[in-house]
């Protein structure tokens, strides 16, 4: 069977009240944004409260397209379904019975009608039609039976100014669609974490906007490259990602001159959350986004995060800090981030790392501390906002 249209349903964003239209308008930008990377072409349309994908062209992919909105975050459910006009009840009923033929090789097996009447010119009320089509059905087959509390197949029909049939529900990724919860920076390395974060925050409605810190010759091309493989992935879901890519190398060759050892980390760490604040205000960010979780590494105590909390006057969310690593594992895998994240290349946070880091810092020594860059550090920040790259990575 062909199927050519979608209906696409949403939940949370239906209790937004007066706001409402926006958060449809942001969802039907996203359903473009995922239509735009499937072979064919597609019409996404607003309908009373609804929404749906009508296929224009003669080809496409339904695999694909179905995988694509799996991925647009707002989305409760996904339903392709026929589309049938409107040529009297015993047209629709052949209709029905074709459908049902078509879709269910099976026929051993429970259905319900659920007609929905939006037009109320329709001669019959949607009880009758539940009656009538449930009959005409277990005549056509024998083998199947009604069940109106637990049925195998809701076979839902809707009378509006087309008549629609759908009974396939796939479920989508739920959230709220991108676009709608204002903008953050995420902090992208090349590991398991920060990808997963920023999918988690992004799926929330948030934009994201990125930056890496990378120190060449210590890291490599194909490190960098990762990262923007990694965005790319993130993008699937997340929607275009301005990526801001920071030569971090003199910076962090500077804290190796001048302060001890086993703090360069968390130092370290504490210059790249003042950069990442400064270009998430440049470009109208309202908080950070970081892969970290409580005691994963030595720079992930709570003492280790308070100190490098307290460079920032953003919220920095950290959506995996209760996350065991299996389980951020299993969400990588899922948005197919694993595979690109276990890629063997230098990080630049291990070049330089001490055998034994701090895992208690006292924050007014390592302020005390920080103050040995006070000559040379604030010429260094700004050449390295000046000599950023900046890359727009997107799925389509
Ligand atoms: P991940 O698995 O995401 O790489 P990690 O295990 O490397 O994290 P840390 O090195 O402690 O852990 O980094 C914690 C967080 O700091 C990361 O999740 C990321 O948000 C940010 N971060 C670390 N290194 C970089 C980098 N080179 N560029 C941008 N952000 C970074
Ligand atoms: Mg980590």
């Amino acid at each position: 069977m062909e199927f050519r249209a979608f209906l696409l349903k949403y939940a949370e964003i239906g209790i937004k009240g007066r706001n409402r239209y926006l958060f449809e308008d942001a969802l039907v930008e996203q359903i473009k944004y995922a239509l735009k990377r499937c072979e064919g072409e597609f019409a996404v349309r607003k309908e009373q409260g609804r929404i749906y994908a009508d296929v224009v062209s003669a080809y496409y992919d339904y695999d694909e397209v179905v995988e694509n909105l799996k991925r647009v975050f707002g989305l409760s459910h996904i339903c392709p379904m026929i589309q049938l006009e409107d040529e009297g009840f015993e047209k629709l009923g052949e209709e029905i019975v074709k459908y049902m033929d078509e879709a269910y090789e099976d026929k051993g097996l429970t259905f319900k009608v659920n007609a929905r009447r939006a037009r109320k010119n329709y001669p019959k009320s949607s009880m009758e039609i539940n009656c009538d089509l449930g009959e005409i059905l277990l005549e056509a087959f024998p083998e199947m039976q009604v069940d109106v509390h637990k049925p195998d197949v809701m076979l839902n029909v809707e009378i509006r100014e087309h008549i629609y049939v759908y009974s396939i529900v796939i479920p989508g990724p739920g959230g709220m669609p991108v676009g709608t919860a204002g903008k953050a920076m995420l902090l992208l390395s090349g590991g398991i974490d920060s990808p997963v974060a920023g999918y988690m925050i992004a799926k929330r409605g948030v934009q994201i906007e990125a930056v890496y810190f990378h120190a060449p010759p210590y890291t490599s091309e194909r490190a960098k490259q990762k990262v923007v493989d990694l965005a790319k992935a993130v993008s699937k879901y997340a929607g275009e990602i301005r990526l801001h890519i920071i030569n971090f190398t003199d910076i962090q060759m500077y804290i190796y001159d001048k302060c001890p050892h086993d703090e360069l980390t968390i130092i370290m760490r504490r210059y790249m959350m003042r950069i990442a604040e400064h270009l998430a205000k440049e470009g109208g960010c309202t908080g950070l986004i970081t892969g970290e979780s409580i005691g994963q590494v030595a720079s992930q105590t709570m003492k280790s995060l308070l100190v490098t909390n307290e460079v920032c006057t953003l919220p920095v969310y950290r959506p995996l800090i209760a996350f065991d690593k299996l389980d951020i594992v299993d969400i990588a895998e899922k948005i197919d981030t694993y595979e690109t994240s276990v890629l063997p290349y230098e990080d630049c946070c291990t070049i330089f790392v001490a055998k034994h880091p701090v895992t208690k810092p006292n924050l007014q020594i390592i302020k005390k501390h920080e103050t040995h860059l006070d000559e040379k550090i604030d010429e260094l920040l700004q050449k390295a906002y000046e000599t950023q790259e900046i890359v727009t990575v997107s799925a389509v």
